[in-house]
């Protein structure tokens, strides 16, 4: 393993994971289509690339950590993507919340180069991602997975392997369906003790010490919802692709998740209000306007 570490995708995530390597003494190089996402990169100290060859040339551990599924699939298999530039026995490890077919698909590509792919999302933010305290989630070969878990470490507090490639997008698209719906039902809990008289704040502190707890009450409510300050830097668009991954990957099981079907329809309700930009936390606001716009 070499100390030079690619990053692709430069946004909330990659530009923090990034700074957080630097910090901890790797050279980091980096890429992303918009200029001021580099610009912000370089500001951090990470070298930015303006082609993926430099980066290739130098790193055979290369972080992804782009929007969606689809950028996953142009970035390394289009026509100017990783697979004609990237260097044998690089690893790739790929944290963007994406599609476990695609994750399986391009690490089969990658394979006959005798190139490793592990699909890795992550939970913490981009504050998770600032300190290096990131939960990750990683599917794909053990012997992938030990060979950079100097770099995991360097980025995450919590690691889980939980399978072959794949089951780290399946992990966390059961985490942030999970997270989608106990936004809605905190809001739904707290709108009901106010409407019945009590302080919203006050119930929020008791749901928080009892069981109904959860990351919605414990860490979203009070840090971005309740103050307003709907600055968590995960948007609203993200998180509705998240919710489809969910929706998606249940129809294609034949299961039958009402709950999850119920919170599916609520997020995708919600673009008739909220933009694709606004904070994914805003999705409080569909529940009660007044309590948390
Ligand atoms: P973001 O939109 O802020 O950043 C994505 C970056 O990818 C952008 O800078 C964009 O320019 C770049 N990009 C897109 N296509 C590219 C290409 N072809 N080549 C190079 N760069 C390209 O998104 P984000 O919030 O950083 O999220 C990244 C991933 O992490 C998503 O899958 C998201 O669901 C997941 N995630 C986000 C958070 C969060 O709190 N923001 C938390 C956990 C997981």
């Amino acid at each position: 393993m070499t100390n030079t570490i690619g990053v692709i995708g430069l946004g909330n995530m990659g530009r923090n994971m990034a700074a957080t390597l630097v910090k901890k003494s790797f050279t980091v190089i980096g890429f992303d289509l918009s200029e001021t996402a580099c610009k912000q990169a370089a500001e951090q100290g990470v070298i930015a690339a303006t082609h993926l060859s430099t980066l290739t040339e130098q790193c055979n551990i290369i972080i992804l950590s782009l929007p969606k599924a689809e950028h996953v699939e142009a970035v390394c298999l289009g026509d100017n993507g990783l697979i004609h530039v990237v260097s044998p026995r690089t690893t790739i490890i790929d944290t963007t919340t994406s599609v476990p077919e695609t994750s399986r698909m391009v690490a089969a590509e990658f394979s006959k180069q005798n190139i490793a792919f592990l699909d890795a999302p992550v939970s913490g933010g981009p504050a998770g991602a600032a300190t290096g305290t990131m939960s990750m989630v990683i599917g794909g070969e053990m012997e992938a997975y030990k060979q950079v878990l100097p770099v995991l470490e360097a980025m995450s507090s919590v690691r889980v392997h939980v399978g072959d490639v794949g089951a780290g997008n399946i992990a966390k698209i059961a985490n942030n369906m999970l997270a989608a719906a106990h936004l809605i039902t905190t809001a739904e809990a707290l709108t009901l003790a106010e409407k019945a008289g009590v302080d919203p704040e006050k119930v929020l502190e008791a749901i928080n010490a009892g069981s109904g707890r959860s990351g919605a009450s414990q860490a979203m409510f009070p840090t971005w919802v309740m103050t307003k300050a709907y600055d968590s830097g995960f948007t609203m668009g993200l998180m509705r692709k998240d919710v489809g991954l969910a929706k998606t990957l249940a129809q294609s099981l034949n299961l039958t998740l009402p709950m999850a079907m119920q919170t599916a329809a609520l997020w995708e309700d919600s673009a008739q209000k909220l933009a694709d930009s606004d904070d994914f936390c805003c999705i409080a606001q569909c529940t009660n306007p007044l309590l948390f716009g």
